[in-house]
């Protein structure tokens, strides 16, 4: 699937049609038929399985390229191809083995999607470096991929063990596991964070893995953290790179494109950056209220519009020159210039337990592993408008949350510290989580209190932690761009850095971090960018 189909519902009316006409257009080319067999429990007739129904009709009613069947759990179809679970929905089971238990909700509607399309061309659209490690396997790989209908980060994950399978169907098989409608499956694999994938049931991966990086896991049977390309990687020549696809890079995109410049922006992870799993913004101009993943979509499509997006491809080596070259999972670029726009990860606190439960009931997004958590015990931790806005969430949620902070007031925003008390959510001031516990998963904390010092324990089910964010600035620290004291790029009013033809923009710059500071930051970047190439400022000195 194209960049341009991953707009969803958040997309104007317009942009919706276009949408559907378009992926009327792709299921018409398509060379094969999709078959699809969903298996149900008549005696239990869930939202799960109404859902999956709803889905599989809402993609019929543009094509008659799918061909739907409904069985009962007991047909002999179903104990043809090893189906005990309800819903479980098949996807062209003669030819690939692609099995879907529960339903495809939200984000998962996208895996699906995807799904049929590349089942329906029956080709992968693998990059040559990953078709390369695949053809290394030699013995069959089971795949679990566990997800969740608001994780942001799951279709990269599901969509990578998809490929696979369809590049690599007699070796390969993948059950793609919604949480929601199997929470016993993912607790039998402890997967209390999504997405979570397993080969042969051993883990090979925790959050969404660039595609190299995924079947390099997938081949070897062990997460690995980086994919080094071959020295044939295809070259691309630019005026401009754009590191990071959240609002500051995809803004920059728009404005680069604009002025004229030949720009790309490369992003490893999910599109949006932090917006992408934040539950509501509610301070953007324009949307009184919206969720951060609908306000994600509607700015990649209009980036889409004018800029390349490079997505799922990690950036491995930059080295500064005339031009830059930037080394990529996949290709290599040479650029006139850079923009850095990379931002910022999750802050840890840094307390026993934390790494090691990681996944295992201590989760640094609700948004995705909310719903693994409804009717159980957690806490949150920290005091800004992450955590309480998280906190807000996690209690719509129907999760039981705790907000828990080392002081005795919140550093949010006026309005959100008021939605709070509304809530009615329980705050734990002065306490400090001093270790997480729990062998496997998590099964409580030792709290501190910051005023006489003494400690409790607590039990719990998860710890969700939202204490700030640090600059995203490993890249820049390699290729000797200088940072300020506080660990954010220096960098001019102009956004431009110590090193010529390479500039900065949004939250690795410090300073507000907001969805609107971040565009404009990435706008006034693309146009000093565009004012330089004309007159370069490293030429005058
Ligand atoms: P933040 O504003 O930096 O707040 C971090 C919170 O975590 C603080 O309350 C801090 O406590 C606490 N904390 C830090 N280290 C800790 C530790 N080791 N143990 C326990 N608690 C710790 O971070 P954020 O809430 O993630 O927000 C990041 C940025 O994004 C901010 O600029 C924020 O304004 C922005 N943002 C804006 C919105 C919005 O506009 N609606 C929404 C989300 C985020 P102390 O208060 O004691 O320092």
């Amino acid at each position: 699937m194209s960049n341009q189909m991953q707009m969803n519902a958040g997309a104007p009316a317009a942009d919706e049609r276009a949408f559907i006409q378009q992926l009327r257009t792709t299921f018409e080319q398509l060379p094969n038929d999709i078959d699809l067999y969903l298996f149900t429990d008549p005696a239990k007739d869930d939202v799960f399985s109404q859902s999956t129904r709803q889905v599989v009709r809402a993609f019929r009613e543009f094509t008659d390229r799918i061909n739907f069947r409904e069985y009962n759990l007991h047909h002999e179809l179903a104990s043809k191809w090893h189906v005990d679970s309800s819903p479980t929905l098949l996807i062209s089971p003669e030819k690939f083995s692609i099995r879907w238990i529960g339903a495809p909700m939200g984000e998962e509607a996208r895996i699906l999607l995807e799904t049929l399309i590349l089942v329906g061309l029956g080709k992968s659209n693998l990059s040559d470096q990953s078709k390369k490690v695949l053809e290394r396997i030699t013995s069959p790989r089971a795949v679990k991929v566990f997800v969740s209908p608001s994780c942001p980060y799951c279709p990269q994950e599901a969509v990578n063990a998809v490929r696979a399978v369809v590049e690599k169907p007699d070796l390969i098989s993948l059950e793609i596991i919604d949480i929601q409608c199997r929470p016993d499956l993912a607790e039998q694999y402890s997967a209390h964070s999504v997405p979570q994938a397993y080969a042969n049931d051993l883990l090979i991966g925790q959050g969404a893995q660039q595609e190299e990086v995924f079947v390099s896991s997938l081949e070897k049977l062990e997460a690995q953290t980086i994919f080094i390309p071959d020295s044939d990687a295809e070259l691309v020549e630019n005026d401009l790179v754009i590191i990071g696809g959240g609002p500051a890079g995809l803004s920059a995109g728009i404005y680069a494109v604009r002025s004229g410049l030949n720009a790309a922006v490369i992003e490893k992870g999910a599109l949006g950056g932090q917006v992408a799993t934040t539950p509501i913004v509610e301070n953007y101009p324009g949307y009184p209220q919206i969720g951060g993943k609908s306000l994600v979509d509607i700015m990649v499509t209009h980036a889409l519009q004018y800029v390349q997006i490079f997505q799922g491809e990690e950036v491995v080596g930059i080295e500064a020159g005339f031009p830059i070259t930037v080394q990529t999972s996949r290709r290599k670029f040479k650029t006139k210039t850079l923009l850095l726009a990379t931002g910022a990860s999750h802050n840890t606190i840094g307390v026993p337990g934390e790494t090691r439960l990681s996944g295992r009931g201590v989760s640094y997004c609700s948004t995705c592993d909310g719903p693994l958590f409804k009717g159980k015990k957690v806490i949150m931790v920290g005091g800004g408008n992450s955590a309480v806005t998280e906190a807000l969430h996690l209690k719509n949620m129907g999760v039981d949350v705790t907000l828990v902070h080392r002081r005795d007031s919140l550093r949010a925003q006026e309005f959100l510290i008021k939605q709070l008390e509304l809530s009615q959510i329980a705050v734990m001031w002065d306490r400090q989580v001093q270790e997480i516990l729990g062998k496997e998963k998590v099964s409580g904390v030792l709290l501190k209190n910051t005023r006489d010092g003494s400690v409790s324990e607590m039990p719990l089910d998860g710890v969700f932690i939202a204490i700030g964010y640090s600059p995203a600035v490993d890249l820049a620290v390699k290729m000797g761009i200088e940072l300020n004291e506080e660990g954010y790029i220096k960098h001019d009013e102009k956004h431009r850095t110590n090193i010529p033809g390479v500039y900065s923009a949004g939250d690795v710059e410090g300073g507000y971090k907001q969805i609107v500071t971040a565009t404009g930051q990435g706008s006034s970047a693309a146009m000093t960018i565009f004012e330089d190439l004309i007159d370069p400022y490293w030429k005058k000195n």
